[in-house]
């Protein structure tokens, strides 16, 4: 059972086979899969807890409907293991609360009915065979609080959402790897042979192996060797409401794919979102809240979903949580899995957007069959290289502390 603990004295390890920076979501599935493969793995999370920073933000969902086969693939992976949490962790009984509810994707344009439609075929060509297109009526018949200005809609019953802090914990319990709390990497010490050891609040860890998983703030890890990563971080909102008893609580999550608001029931009430333009954003460990975002969400869900209207009147300022975090995106808007080609012993598992908690075990295990088996990083459809011409070493310094 992995141990998570504020390291006292000596128990702080001075060695190990893997140090995975950042003990979010993705640097705790890291760790699984890092534990199953015989790695003795450090996790070294600088926060009071792990799954504290992006992961605690999340919406929490997951589905396979997505375009790009590659990611269709990681996502089917992910979801068999929620799934089956308990066996694969290998803790009976253990709850990730997994509601697979589905999603809806739903449009009021005479264009979206041709994009869906053609969408879904593409997706069924490509192995997600579960994804159906609806027309208006059968939305309707299905969903009766849709509006009649919906034409088209695709469904997946077997996507939803679970609770992002026990899959994170899980993920943690289930390996055999030490979790440092209060514990901040600083620096990666580099020799003639590549990684050498990690530096932390906490002195030296000696390792060749390396990963980075700093969600945000990976981008300035990276930096200490002298990389440029292309990413960029802009800030994402939530908002829970509760106790509205005019959310249907057996509802799938709603996405509005004209223009992009979502919705969910959340325990009497719902959880609702929208990833509006933002600018690009220094990495922050408070990320702050606009109290007009409420507001703009509700209209905008309100636009296919009618009931939404009569919340709005109802709603008083007590019934309204905001928080926000960051997605952490590449230019593809597809994350970063693999070997750093320039410095051995270097890797990264990063830049998942607003897809990390429905990706983490797909990406963590192609992360450490990686790591195994370097010669497949050429079929990696996740690999660094495809970003290589933005990527420059900036500095020829060996050790940055
Ligand atoms: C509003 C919002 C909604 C979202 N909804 C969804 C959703 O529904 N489904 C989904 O799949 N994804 C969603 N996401 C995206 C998802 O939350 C992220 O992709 C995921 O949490 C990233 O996990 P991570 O482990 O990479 O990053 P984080 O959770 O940020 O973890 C990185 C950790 O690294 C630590 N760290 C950083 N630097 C150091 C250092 N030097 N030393 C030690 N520790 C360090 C940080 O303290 C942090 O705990 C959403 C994100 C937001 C903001």
């Amino acid at each position: 059972m992995g141990k998570i603990t504020v390291p006292q004295g000596d128990e702080f390890p001075r060695s190990a086979d893997m140090v995975v920076i950042g003990g979010g979501i993705i640097g705790c599935a890291t760790a699984f899969y890092a534990s199953r493969a015989g790695f003795d793995t450090v996790v070294l999370e600088r926060r009071d807890g792990l799954g504290t920073l992006t992961t605690a933000a999340s919406e929490e969902c997951f589905r396979a409907q997505f375009d790009e086969p590659e990611n269709i693939r990681m996502m089917q992976e992910s979801i068999a293991v929620f799934e089956n949490f308990a066996d694969v962790i290998g803790i009976p009984g253990y709850d990730i609360n997994i509601h697979q509810k589905g999603y809806l994707f739903l449009t009021a344009r005479e264009e979206g009915v041709e994009l869906l439609r053609k969408r879904v075929e593409h997706q069924h060509r490509n192995g997600l065979l579960d994804v159906e297109f609806l027309d208006g009526d059968e939305v309707r018949k299905r969903f009766p609080h849709v509006g009649h200005n919906v034409l088209a809609a695709t469904f997946r019953e077997k996507d939803g959402w679970l609770s992002a802090h026990e899959l994170t914990h899980g993920f943690a319990k289930g390996s055999t790897a030490f979790f440092a709390l209060r514990t901040g990497a600083t620096g990666i010490r580099l020799d003639a042979h590549g990684v050498a050891a990690v530096v932390t609040t906490r002195g030296e860890i000696a390792t060749r192996c390396a990963v980075i998983a700093a969600g945000p703030f990976s981008g300035v890890v990276a930096s200490w060797v002298g990389l440029q990563l292309p990413l960029t971080n802009l800030r994402r909102q939530k908002v829970v409401l509760a106790d509205v008893p005019l959310v249907p609580s057996n509802a799938p999550m709603h996405i509005d794919a004209d223009e992009g608001p979502y919705w969910r029931p959340e325990v009497g009430g719902a959880a609702l979102g929208w990833a509006l333009p933002e600018e690009p954003s220094e990495p922050m460990e408070h990320v702050p809240t606009d109290w007009t975002f409420p507001a703009v969400v509700l209209e905008g869900v309100a636009r296919l979903v009618p009931f939404w209207n009569q919340v709005m009147e109802k709603l008083t300022r007590e019934k309204i949580f905001l928080s926000a975090g960051q997605y952490t995106c590449t230019p593809d808007n597809k994350p970063i899995i693999g070997p750093c080609p320039d410095i051995p012993g270097l890797y990264f598992n990063l830049g998942y957007a607003g897809h990390g908690i429905m990706a983490s075990a797909g990406g963590a295990r192609l992360l450490v069959d990686l790591i195994l088996k370097p010669s497949t990083n050429v079929e990696n459809p996740f690999r660094y290289e495809r970003f290589s011409e933005a990527c420059t070493r900036i500095s020829a310094e060996r050790m940055i502390i």
